[in-house]
């Protein structure tokens, strides 16, 4: 455990944190009609950082009603080589804040320094500077059809791809500015306009980037962000009827009240939910590459991670091995805070979280699991927990069944089952996000790959994100999918115009 009393902040990220921090509607910083605040707490040192307003109904009505005249006034008729632009200069503001941006990230959130410089790199700058050049390749089809009869040549059919509208953003605590600009980019760059509101427990980056879009020159109104609670921020906002569109992640539970909020004018939907993904690994893998990779697959987030591999199933040949491999790479993890660089292994979000997760731990020893490392809080301030490997999980524990979201990897054995019969056991959840099958004969990989029911399956690596490829859930981890064409596809809507001559 190395935590440090002095962490390495920059002036200007102390100057962030001990600014007044306000509500961004309509290009304003305004203060919430509740007159109250949500304190920020590191969850590294469980000390408060910083103090945001708690948005209410009214605070989401007002931006609501911004986003709605930006719609009408401006934005959805910008050229889209210059809305290119203008998401490119933001790209530019993000580059150039870079460190603050990570520093903020992990104050508030608790992940590892390397790990909030590679995301916010690698994610956020790509994913933005991607979605931005999709702009102005945005459009339609001419249709080769006669409607009711008329001779071909006499008629002509063409679609328009247009901006959904106003949507509706809800976001998760565990990537808070990756999932800031995962919902932002597309639907800017479809020409809507937004209202985003952050997690309670991580506003600060949303924040932040509120600055940076202030300066790149998207017009007032274009992006507003509203801090509060997700029973009333968030709840207003999924039951707005002026809003066309809300783009959710976060738990499967509340995703299901998303949808019955969204009843009211039949907003559109889509949901990024929870996971519990299958990792499968056959005798003949290069454990060299699998170890680390299975390590990664769960402990990467400290296990709060949607795509998490959070149930290995692996041939009896090859368990002992690969257990004792993790293992050690579960114990070499440097926990402490993440601003010290060496660091790789941050706390958990909230008190909630970690004794969440520690009764999870209890229940897998309870059940009859074999605990092979971890399973401790660690007993210094903060909320870190030991990455916790178990064997000898059956898939009726609740370790095996539900999403823990924290570092507890469920080790499975198989023997010479057939493919058909271990995708069984792969599939026997709820969810369908993500997983992983890892083995050195390509065509076993790929056979195992179409029967796992997952919007997302890698073969040697796990959780293979990038902008440009389709990410989402089958089941009850969502509807839709993010990033690459058809994510953009999620903010735009059809319209089928004929002409007669
Ligand atoms: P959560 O509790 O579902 O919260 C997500 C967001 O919804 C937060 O902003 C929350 O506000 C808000 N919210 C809560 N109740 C609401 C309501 N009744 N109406 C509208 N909004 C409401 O999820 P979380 O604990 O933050 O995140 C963990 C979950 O997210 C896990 O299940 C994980 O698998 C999932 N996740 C999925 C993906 C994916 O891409 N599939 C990615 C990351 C995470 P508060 O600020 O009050 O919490
Ligand atoms: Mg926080």
């Amino acid at each position: 455990m190395n935590n440090k009393h002095e962490l390495p902040i920059s002036e200007e990220t102390r100057k962030f944190l001990e600014s007044k921090h306000l509500l961004f509607i309509n290009g304003e910083w305004i203060e919430s009609s509740s007159g109250e605040i949500i304190p920020v707490v590191d969850p590294a040192t469980e000390e408060k950082i910083a103090e945001v307003q708690s948005g209410t109904k009214d605070d989401i009505d007002l931006a609501v009603r911004s986003a709605r005249n930006a719609l009408e006034a401006e934005w959805s008729k910008i050229p889209s080589h210059d809305r290119a632009q203008i998401l490119h200069r933001l790209s530019d503001e993000i580059e150039a804040n870079f460190s603050v941006l990570s520093e903020l990230e992990v104050l508030d959130n608790g992940m590892p320094m390397q790990l909030a410089q590679y995301s916010i790199a690698s994610h956020g700058v790509t994913l933005l500077r991607y979605f931005a050049s999709w702009a102005p390749k945005i459009h339609g089809k001419t249709i080769p059809v006669s409607p009711g009869g008329v001779m071909n040549g006499d008629s002509l059919t063409y679609t328009k791809r247009e901006p959904i509208g106003v949507v509706g953003a809800i976001i998760p605590w565990n990537s808070p500015l990756i999932f800031a600009i995962l919902k932002l980019a597309p639907a800017l760059a479809a020409g809507c306009t937004v209202v985003l509101k952050p997690a309670e427990l991580t506003p600060l980056t949303a924040l932040y980037f509120a600055h940076l879009i202030e300066k790149s020159g998207i017009p007032k109104g274009v992006v507003n962000i509203v801090t509060g609670f997700g029973e009333t921020a968030g709840d207003a906002l999924a039951k707005h009827e002026d809003v066309d569109k809300i783009t959710f992640t976060g738990s499967t539970e509340v995703g299901k009240k998303i949808v019955s909020s969204s009843v009211g004018n039949l907003k559109k939907v889509t949901l990024e939910l929870g996971g519990k993904s299958p990792v499968v690994v056959f005798n003949d893998a290069d454990l060299e590459k699998t170890i680390p990779g299975v390590a990664r697959a769960c402990f990467f987030l400290q296990g709060q991670n949607c795509m998490a591999g959070t149930r290995v199933f692996v041939h009896e040949d090859i368990h002992d091995e690969l257990v004792e491999g993790v293992k050690n790479m579960a114990e070499a993890f440097q926990i402490g805070h993440g601003l010290i660089q060496t660091n790789d292994f941050g706390p958990l979000i909230s008190g909630d979280q970690r004794n969440r997760v520690m009764k999870y731990i209890k229940q897998g020893i309870s059940e009859g699991a074999t605990l092979v490392c971890g399973g401790h809080e660690t007993n210094e301030k903060g909320f870190f927990i030991e990455p916790t490997i178990f064997t000898d999980v059956t898939a009726d524990m609740a370790i095996a069944r539900d999403e823990i979201f924290g570092p507890v990897l469920c080790i499975e054995k198989f023997n010479n089952e057939s493919l058909e019969a271990i995708a069984k056991r792969a599939n026997e959840t709820t969810y369908g996000l993500s997983g992983s099958v890892w083995t050195n004969d390509i065509a076993t990989g790929h056979r195992m790959a179409a029967l796992i029911d997952s919007g997302q399956v890698s073969i040697n690596c796990h959780a293979a994100v990038d902008p440009a490829i389709p990410f989402g859930g089958n089941k009850q981890s969502g509807w839709g999918r993010e990033f690459g064409e058809e994510g953009l596809g999620a903010y735009l809507k059809t319209k089928a115009t004929t002409v007669i001559y």
